[in-house]
C-alpha cells in the first residue's frame, strides 16, 4: 500500500488540522474505510470554558465520514474526566455514552464515537482505527492468533474479539500495558489500531502493517485457487445486462413490499468470477468481514442458486427459491439470537448474487444503495484472501445478531436525514431536455426521486443530468438517448434505465412535437411525423414502462403530458391535436387496463408554454400570431390574456401537477385530466 503523506502538505498543520488531514489520507483509501468506518483522535493540552488548563480529546463524531471529515466534526472532551474509568469493572453502554456526554468540552459538538474509551485508555497521542482489508483478511481466520504473530512478530498485540463499547476499551489499554515496545493493537475479526507520538508515525505504521499484510496474503496465494474452480462463467455482457434489466423489476418487486428499494448493478470480471466459483456459495454465507458492515450489508448475501443463468425461467426460479430460503434463514436467525426487546428489522437481502449475471446492492436510493455496494466489492476480495491464507472466519451468529441490533449501533440510523417524498421511487421522463420536462425532472430531483431523462438530443439531456447531480450531490439522475418513435431505441433505453436504478414506479408520456397548419395544406410528413412521436411514441413508451411495472407487482403511477388542444382544439394544430387526442384515448384505456395491478394513469393538459419551450418555435410563434390575428410580440400577452386567471403558464405549474397525480396524494385518481391552463372555460374537461 502506498503512503499519500505529503510532509509539504503536513508542514504547517496544528494538532486538529493534522489529524483532520491524516485522517482524510486514510479516509481516501478504500482499503483502509469506507463509508463512515473507523475513527481517529488526538489528545492536546487547552482549556475548558472556564479558562482552565486541561488535557482535551479530539475524537471522531458518531456519523462523520474520515473521507471528507473536518475540524467540526471532531468533539472534544475532558480527558482527565474519562482516564478515572479504567478502574471500573463495567459500564453499560447507556452509562458510558452518558458519562461521555457530561465529559465535553463542547456541547454543541457531535455525538462521541462508541470507541471514545478506547482512544482515552490508550497513551499515544496520535491514534488511527481502521478495517484495513488486507489486516482484516488475516484476523478472519480461525488461525488469526498464529497468523498475526508470523506477519507481525511480538510488537503487535491481538486482542479477541469484543464488541466496541467499555469491555473492549479496558481489553485494548491492558493489551498495551501487558506488551513491551508495542506498535499497534489488532482487534481480531474487526481492524487495526496503530498509534504514535506524532501523526505520522501512526500513519506510517498503518501503511506499513498493511502492505506487510497484503505481501504475506500473495504470497499464500502462489499457485493456489482458493474459491475452487470456476463452475458459472459469466455470461457475455450483452447477454447479462439484458438478463439482468429483465431480473432487475422481479428482483426489486420481490425485496420492495414493505419499503421501495432502488437498484445498484455490478459486473466487474474479477467479480463475476468470485461469484461463479466453487466455494462462493458456501464462502458468501460466512459474515461480513467486520461487523460494522452489518448496518449496511446484513449478515450475509442472497446467493442466487442457479444452474443455467443464460435461461431466463431457471433463473426466475431460483431467485424466487433462494429468496424463500433467504428470508427464512433471516428470521430464524433473528428468532434465535435477538437481543431482549428487540423486533427484526428487514428480512430482505441488501447484497445479491448472481452467478453469470453479477451483483446487485439496495438502498432508499441510488446513493445509498452505493453503500453495501462498496462494502461487498472490498468484501469478496477479503473472503479470498483469508481462504487463501487459512480458512475464512468471522464472528459468531450470536455475536453478529448483538452487534447487528445493538442500540449504539443503530443510533447512527437516526442521525440521516429524514426521507423526502418521492425517496425510494424511480421516475422515467421522456422529452426530458425539454423546458417542460426539464421542470417535471427538477422537481422529481428535489422530492427525492432518482430519475432517468430520456431524450432525443444527446448533449442537452446530458448536460441536464449533470445539472441536476450536481445540485444534490449524487448520481440522482441518468440521461438516456432515446428516440420515442424507434421501438428498438426504446427497448434499449428502458433496459439502461433499469440497470440504472433497478426498476420503474412513475413513467412520465411527455414527449411531443407541434407541426402548425391548416388541414388543407398539412403535408403527409407533418401529420405523419406528429402520429409518430405524439401517439405511437406514447404507446411505444407505455408499453415498456408498463412491463416493468407489471414484472416488479408494485403498482405504479403514468402521467401523461398531453394538451389543452385535445379538449378545445384550436385552427391549424390538426396534426397536433389529433395526435394528442390518440395519446389522450390511448391513456384512459390504459388506466381500465391497468386499474387492477395498482397502476394509474392520468393526464395534465397544458395550455401554451412559452418559458424555454421547443414547441414554441419562431416559426409556430408567427404561425400562433397570424392564426389568431395578433402581432408577433403579442403572443404570450395573448395566450395569458385569454385564461380565467388571466395568467402565463410556466413549465413548472406544469409539474407541480404531474407530482401531484404521480404522487400517493393522488391514490385514489385514475383515468382523469387535470387541466393547468389558468382556466379555460371550453377547455373544461367534461
Ligand atoms: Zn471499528
Amino acid at each position: 500500500m502506498k503512503s499519500l503523506w505529503s510532509n509539504k502538505a503536513a508542514k504547517d498543520l496544528s494538532s486538529i488540522d493534522l489529524v483532520v488531514y491524516t485522517s482524510r489520507l486514510i479516509g481516501a483509501n478504500t482499503n483502509l474505510v469506507l463509508w463512515g468506518g473507523g475513527n481517529s483522535s488526538i489528545k492536546t493540552i487547552g482549556s475548558d470554558h472556564t479558562g482552565k488548563k486541561c488535557e482535551i480529546l479530539w475524537i471522531k463524531g458518531s456519523g462523520s465520514d474520515m473521507r471528507t471529515i473536518a475540524p467540526k466534526n471532531f468533539t472534544p472532551l475532558r480527558l482527565q474526566d474519562l482516564l478515572p474509568l479504567q478502574q471500573r469493572d463495567a459500564m453499560t453502554d447507556e452509562a458510558m455514552v452518558d458519562y461521555q456526554m457530561k465529559s465535553m468540552l463542547n456541547p454543541k459538538a457531535p455525538k462521541p464515537s462508541i470507541e471514545t474509551l478506547l482512544h482515552a485508555f490508550l497513551p499515544p497521542a496520535h491514534i488511527y482505527h481502521t478495517h484495513a482489508d488486507a489486516i482484516c483478511a488475516l484476523t478472519d481466520t480461525p488461525k488469526s492468533k498464529k497468523i498475526i504473530r508470523e506477519v507481525f512478530g511480538k510488537t503487535v498485540a491481538l486482542v479477541s474479539y469484543t464488541r466496541p463499547g467499555f469491555l473492549l476499551s479496558k481489553r485494548v489499554a491492558e493489551a498495551y500495558k501487558k506488551t513491551p515496545n508495542i506498535t499497534a493493537i489488532i482487534l481480531d475479526k474487526h481492524g487495526l489500531i496503530t498509534f504514535g507520538k506524532t501523526a505520522k508515525t501512526a500513519y506510517d505504521m498503518t501503511i506499513k502493517m498493511v502492505s506487510q499484510a497484503e505481501a504475506y496474503a500473495a504470497e499464500k496465494r502462489k499457485g493456489k485457487t482458493p474459491m475452487g474452480p470456476l463452475q458459472i462463467k459469466g455470461l457475455p455482457v450483452n447477454k447479462r445486462r439484458a438478463l439482468a434489466a429483465m431480473i432487475a423489476p422481479i428482483l426489486r418487486g420481490e425485496i420492495s413490499h414493505n419499503k421501495h428499494v432502488v437498484l445498484r448493478y455490478e459486473d466487474t470480471p474479477t467479480l463475476l468470477q468470485f461469484i461463479g466459483s466453487e466455494k462462493a456459495k458456501k464462502l458468501t454465507q460466512i459474515g461480513p468481514f467486520t461487523p460494522d458492515h452489518l448496518m449496511h450489508t446484513r449478515p450475509w448475501p442472497l446467493f442466487v442458486d442457479v444452474k443455467d443463468p443464460a435461461d431466463l425461467q431457471s433463473l426466475k426460479q431460483a431467485l424466487h427459491k433462494s429468496l424463500t430460503s433467504y428470508r427464512k434463514r433471516a428470521v430464524d436467525y433473528f428468532e434465535r439470537y435477538k437481543p431482549e426487546g428487540v423486533t427484526i428489522l428487514d428480512a430482505n437481502p441488501r447484497v445479491i448474487l448472481i452467478p453469470g449475471i453479477g451483483m446487485f446492492s439496495t438502498g432508499k436510493n441510488r446513493a445509498a444503495a452505493n453503500i453495501p455496494h462498496d462494502l461487498y466489492m472490498h468484501t469478496y476480495p477479503v473472503i479470498e484472501a483469508a481462504t487463501a491464507i487459512d480458512r475464512y472466519r468471522t464472528i459468531s451468529l450470536k455475536e453478529t445478531c448483538d452487534f447487528e441490533y445493538w442500540p449504539m449501533e443503530n443510533f447512527k440510523l437516526t442521525l440521516l436525514p429524514p426521507e423526502k417524498t418521492f425517496s425510494r421511487k424511480i421516475v422515467l421522463i421522456t422529452g426530458a431536455a425539454g423546458a417542460i420536462g426539464s421542470a417535471i425532472a427538477s422537481a422529481f430531483i428535489e422530492a427525492g426521486a432518482c430519475v432517468v431523462l430520456t431524450d432525443i438530443d444527446e448533449k442537452k439531456t446530458c448536460a441536464l443530468a449533470d445539472k441536476l447531480n450536481e445540485a444534490v450531490g449524487s448520481r440522482q439522475a441518468v440521461a438516456i438517448t432515446m428516440d420515442v418513435c424507434s421501438e428498438h431505441e426504446v427497448k434499449r433505453g428502458f433496459e439502461a434505465a433499469v440497470l440504472a436504478f433497478g426498476g420503474l414506479d412513475i413513467f412520465i408520456s411527455n414527449a411531443g412535437i407541434a407541426r402548425p397548419s391548416s388541414v388543407d395544406n398539412l403535408s403527409l410528413s407533418d401529420w405523419e411525423a406528429s402520429l409518430s412521436v405524439n401517439a405511437t411514441g406514447h404507446l411505444l413508451t407505455s408499453q415498456a414502462a408498463l412491463k416493468i411495472m407489471k414484472a416488479q407487482k408494485l403498482g405504479g403511477s403514468i402521467v401523461v403530458v398531453t394538451t389543452k388542444n385535445v379538449l378545445a382544439p384550436g385552427k391549424d394544430f390538426g396534426a397536433y391535436s389529433a395526435s394528442k387526442a390518440a395519446q389522450t384515448q390511448l391513456a384512459r384505456i390504459m388506466a381500465i387496463e391497468n386499474a387492477s395491478v395498482g397502476i394509474r394513469v392520468n393526464m395534465v393538459t397544458p395550455d401554451g408554454i412559452f418559458e424555454g419551450s421547443g414547441l414554441w418555435s419562431q416559426s409556430v410563434r408567427e404561425e400562433r400570431a397570424e392564426a389568431h390575428g395578433i402581432a408577433l410580440d403579442e403572443v404570450e400577452d395573448f395566450y395569458a390574456k385569454r385564461n380565467l386567471l388571466q395568467t402565463p403558464i410556466y413549465a413548472r405549474d406544469v409539474a407541480e401537477g404531474v407530482l401531484f397525480l404521480a404522487s400517493e396524494r393522488a391514490a385514489k385518481t385514475t383515468g382523469a385530466i387535470l387541466p393547468i391552463d389558468g382556466g379555460l372555460r371550453e377547455a373544461f374537461p367534461r
